[in-house]
């Protein structure tokens, strides 16, 4: 029987993906060769890719002032190529600091800018998100981070700015409805919501590219890939190929609008457990809990042996938390059925019971 897969990332793709990519690798197309010896140039994969592009802007919504890419780097090279491509020399791009990558997108762009930190709360082991802030109308842009997967906190809604508003959506792009022209750059690692590791989605308003001046390097600079159609180098063509497929199955469910009411119910469920059941405590604060990771705790840390022993006999994997936390840490990305979230909050009444 497959896991109950609440790891936060590589994390849980649709069963039909699966079954559908492991036939890609023996033959893929009817071509009678697999996908991970065909060219990126040949026509089938031109077509994969395409494809993903335009599944990523039908889901999006978004229309042609935006370009879509698929690199490689994760997103930890976004944190990266978002100050060389939008950071003027000796500019100040703002940052909302809510978390441990949060915290690591400021220092790679510290590398190159002064970063304005226009709130934080670190102070508080980042269990929520700080609201009350400005950002000044001269910064270069505003970074924020829309899901902290460490910590359990999601920005529920986003601050109006005059600036280009670019956000780190690696765990929680697709998941639920926003009004994504609100935003100039969106970046994600595919490995949480979309897809295997190693590609790295990003979706870039043209114009606000080109304005710093930079000698920006070849494979750091947006431009480049776009004139490349994300053809610079050869793309990682099978975290592509997967991409796209779960692109498509988002799509065939109903696409995110269908999406979000599970994933709501899934963190409905979940989070009812933790506030009535009296051995297990929240992390994050209400307001801003996430619907893709949830963070909680035992009361009673000798319970730990007990409770692990339970979900790992009812075939959950994944549970624990990141190691800067602690604790427990329920990853319930798209793929994640309604069913696994039940099994999870079984396990938690069954240990309230033996206790
Ligand atoms: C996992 C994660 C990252 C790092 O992603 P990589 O692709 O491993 O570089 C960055 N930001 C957020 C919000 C994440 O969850």
């Amino acid at each position: 029987m497959k896991r109950h897969n609440f790891s936060a990332g590589p994390c849980i793709l649709p069963q039909e993906v699966f079954e559908q990519a492991s036939k890609a690798v023996l033959n893929f197309n009817a071509l009678d060769l697999s996908i991970l010896e065909i060219s990126h140039r040949s026509k089938d994969f031109v077509q994969v890719i395409e494809s993903a592009r335009s599944l990523v802007k039908k889901l999006l919504k978004l229309g042609d002032d935006y370009e879509v890419l698929f690199l490689q780097g994760g997103a930890s090279l976004q944190f990266v190529m978002v100050p060389f491509n939008l950071a003027k020399e000796g500019g100040n791009p703002a940052y909302l600091n809510t978390g441990t990558w949060a915290s690591k997108a400021i220092k790679e762009a510290q590398r190159l800018s002064t970063v304005d930190i226009v709130a934080s709360s670190k102070e508080q082991g980042f269990n929520h998100i700080p609201k009350d802030y400005t950002v000044n109308e001269n910064a270069d842009y505003f970074h924020c981070t829309s899901n902290n997967t460490i910590y359990g906190t999601q920005m529920k809604s986003f601050p109006d700015v005059k600036v280009p508003l670019v956000c780190d959506m690696s765990s929680d792009i697709f998941s639920r409805e926003l009004d994504f022209t609100k935003f100039d750059l969106i970046y994600a690692g595919a490995q949480k919501n979309m897809g295997p590791a190693g590609a790295t989605l990003v979706v870039v308003k043209k114009d606000i590219l080109g304005k710093t001046g930079r000698n920006i390097p070849a494979y750091l600079d947006y431009q480049v890939h776009i004139d490349k159609d994300s053809m610079f180098n050869t793309p990682s063509v099978f975290a592509v190929y997967v991409s796209m497929l779960t692109l498509h199955w988002l799509d065939q469910q109903g696409g995110i609008p269908a999406i979000e009411k599970i994933n709501q119910e899934k963190a409905n469920l979940l989070y009812a457990e933790i506030e009535r059941n009296p051995m297990f405590k929240a992390y994050a604060v209400a307001e801003d809990r996430s619907t893709m990771n949830a963070t909680f705790n035992l009361v009673d840390e000798a319970y730990q042996d007990k409770f692990d022993g339970i979900w790992m006999d009812a075939g959950i994997n994944g549970l624990k938390g990141h190691r800067s936390v602690g604790g427990y840490r329920a990853s319930m990305y798209n793929a994640l059925s309604l069913e696994s979230v039940q099994v999870l909050v079984d396990c938690m009444q069954e240990l309230e019971k033996q206790a």
